[in-house]
């Protein structure tokens, strides 16, 4: 018989999984739980307009057999079953989604975490099983398949035998060594557990046969006798009172069904009555998904009618800016067998998406209002989103964003709200400041920052793309108005300082001038600047778009040749303006060069990039020639 090989992505997944020595095998089993359940209902979701699918809702059943003498597990459903086709692009193939790419990218992520994310479902079982075979008959087919596999080096399938529509999927357990024992799943009390702990909710009833004794009639022994039992309650966690709910079963819930190994940092879990009524239970991951960032990412939260789940990932039930929560809703107002198309346009799920929107951004608010902390460690991961959200289709959501953003800021250099920005300012104070720059270190250390400090103001520290971006969106913030601080018109000059400046400008136009015909269309004109106190000179914009912003869109695939206007900006009160001037009066031939290597000097400050490298260096060694 021929062996069928997997597909490259998928053969590196399965020496991964068989390599693993993960703490957390367990998890095979609430996996294929879950796989039959959901197959359950695929054939459940047909009974509803096929008379001939011949099955009740109480017909339905998963099983679990343990055979301790062969050393195998196996779990049955009556579910819809797979044709060989099925089996094999099911069962053939994992390669859904980029994540392989995305780890060679980023070796640094171990490989479980990527396991985790990724949700590896039935593979699993190859975390304990040396050989797994499957047998599986599809709703409409007369005929059935076994598939079987004992890792990596590629599967078999044949005809097979079996009576009903269904999967059964065998699996035989590795072999002891000294590390690792596997009897523990041939263990019923175990297995009981695992699925108590695990997949407790599944609304299909998981039996096993358990061993039990009694009292023997007319006498004082006991007799061990058998009986099939069904292991879980099979009422949704959602349906449950939330004062009956353990934290460690929200967590398992969230870990099993959201594919995360990690706990989630929040849960929100809400009944809400009224027009139309629904149950949430959503999450807050702890962590940012690994392709969260990428366009493969999708958002979404399962939806179910009155416990049957309809659709895995309903779109509209989270706006964008909310999408890296997860979860599930649950309304018996929603019938069971709208197709998506209606539901877009269903009115009351859009009446359950505004109280979800509104219900999460009321959680996110107490969280920053009680627990500080943890708020942080929320915004590390998805406050880019925030901020997104927040600049996004001309900030028509600003308004709901901005008291949830965070920005690092000079007190402390610790993460400020606008809210706590705006209580510190001084009664002198008109704008809300921010510098731009790679990092908090480069914009601390920007020429223009230094005066703003000294006069005892606060600056934000914008170092992500999207943050000047956002600000310029909000525009104002409790009426105070953003200003960078390479604005133009900072206006913090008393009156005798604009004055002063005036008359400095006026005695020393001729140099500038000479500066700015030397620089040439390098910049769009060159002036004395009130701003500067240790630096010599600094570049700023003279139009809309800041340095930083143009540093943004020009590493858009879609950059359209922006090119700001620079102005180039002098400390009259350095020593190196009196140098400028002395060469310009002794008309030496050194000072294109100081010209040429002042302008460069400010572009690095500034953190942008010379035009021309290459010219940089013969000229400063041209003016510090001889000196
Ligand atoms: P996932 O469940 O995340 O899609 P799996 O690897 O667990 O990934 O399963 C792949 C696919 O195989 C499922 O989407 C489903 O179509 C099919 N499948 C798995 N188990 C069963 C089963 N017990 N009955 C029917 N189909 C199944």
């Amino acid at each position: 018989m021929a062996i069928h090989e997997f597909k490259a992505e998928s053969k590196r997944l399965m020496d991964l999984m068989i390599g693993s020595i993960y703490t957390h095998r367990e998890i095979f089993l609430r996996e294929l739980i879950s796989n039959a359940s959901d197959a359950i209902d695929k054939l459940y979701f047909k009974s509803l307009t096929d008379s001939n699918v011949g099955m009740n809702l109480s017909d339905y059943e998963i099983r679990i057999d343990l055979d301790e003498e062969n050393r195998t597990i196996t779990i049955t459903d009556n579910g819809i079953g797979m044709t060989k086709e099925e089996l094999q692009n099911n069962l053939g193939t994992i390669a859904k989604s980029g994540s392989f790419q995305f780890k060679n990218e980023n070796e640094k992520n171990d490989d479980i975490n990527i396991i985790g994310q990724f949700g590896v479902g039935f593979y699993s079982a190859f975390m304990v099983a040396k050989e797994v075979t499957v047998i599986s008959k599809a709703y409409g087919s007369d005929k059935a398949y076994k598939w079987q596999s004992q890792g990596s080096e590629g599967y078999t399938l044949e005809s097979a035998q079996r009576d009903n529509v269904g999967t059964t999927i065998i699996m035989n357990l590795k072999d002891n060594t000294e590390e690792e024992d596997f009897d523990e799943f041939l263990d019923t009390y175990r297995i009981k557990n695992l699925i108590t702990r695990y997949s407790d909710y599944i609304r299909y009833p998981i039996k096993m046969e358990v061993e039990k004794s009694r009292k023997k009639e007319d006498s004082d022994d006991y007799e061990t006798y058998t009986e099939i039992e069904t292991v879980n309650t099979m009422v949704p966690l959602w349906r449950k009172n939330k004062n009956e709910i353990k934290d460690e079963e929200y967590n398992d819930f969230y870990k099993s069904k959201f594919m995360d190994f990690e706990d989630p940092m929040e849960v929100i879990h809400t009944k809400t009555e009224g027009i139309t009524s629904y149950d949430a239970l959503m999450f807050i991951p702890s962590k940012t998904p690994f392709d969260y960032y990428t366009k493969e990412f999708q958002k979404g939260l399962q939806l179910y009618s009155n416990g049957v789940m309809i659709m895995d990932k309903c779109e509209d039930l989270l706006p964008d800016y909310f999408g890296f929560v997860k979860g599930l809703v649950d309304s018996a107002d929603l019938s069971l067998n709208i197709s998506r198309e209606m539901l877009q346009h269903d009115r009351q799920l859009s009446v359950i998406a505004k109280s979800i929107e509104k219900k999460i951004k009321t959680e996110l608010t107490k969280m920053l209002k009680n627990d500080r902390e943890k708020y942080e460690k929320f915004w590390e991961s998805f406050g880019r989103q925030l901020k997104f959200g927040a600049y996004e289709n001309f900030g028509a959501n600003k308004d709901k964003l901005q008291d949830l953003l965070m920005f690092v800021s000079s007190n402390e250099n610790k993460l400020t709200t606008l809210d706590e920005y705006v209580n510190r300012m001084k009664p002198e104070q008109k704008d809300i400041y921010y510098a731009c720059a790679e990092n908090i270190q480069r914009a601390e250390h920007l020429p223009q920052v230094e005066m703003i400090k000294d006069k005892g103001f606060e600056i934000l520290y914008l170092t992500e793309d999207v943050d000047e971006f956002c600000l310029k969106m909000i525009r104002e913030y409790n009426e105070k108005t953003f200003k960078s601080v390479a604005d133009k018109n900072l206006d913090l000059e008393t009156k005798e300082e604009k004055e002063e400046y005036k008359k400095l400008e006026e005695e020393n136009k001729d140099i500038l001038e000479a500066i700015k015909t030397s620089l040439g269309d390098k910049v769009k004109s060159v002036k004395l600047t009130q701003r500067l106190k240790s630096h010599p000179v600094c570049i700023t914009s003279d139009s809309e778009i800041s340095l930083e912003m143009e540093k943004v869109l020009k590493a858009m695939p879609s950059n359209n040749g922006v090119n700001i206007d620079k102005v180039l900006e002098i400390n009259p009160k350095h020593a190196v303006f009196d140098t400028v001037k002395r060469l310009h009066e002794s008309k030496s031939e050194k000072f294109n060069d100081l010209c040429y290597v002042l302008y460069s000097n400010a572009l690095l400050t500034e953190g942008l990039e010379l035009e021309n490298p290459s010219e940089f260096t013969p000229r400063l060694s041209s003016l510090i020639e001889n000196i």
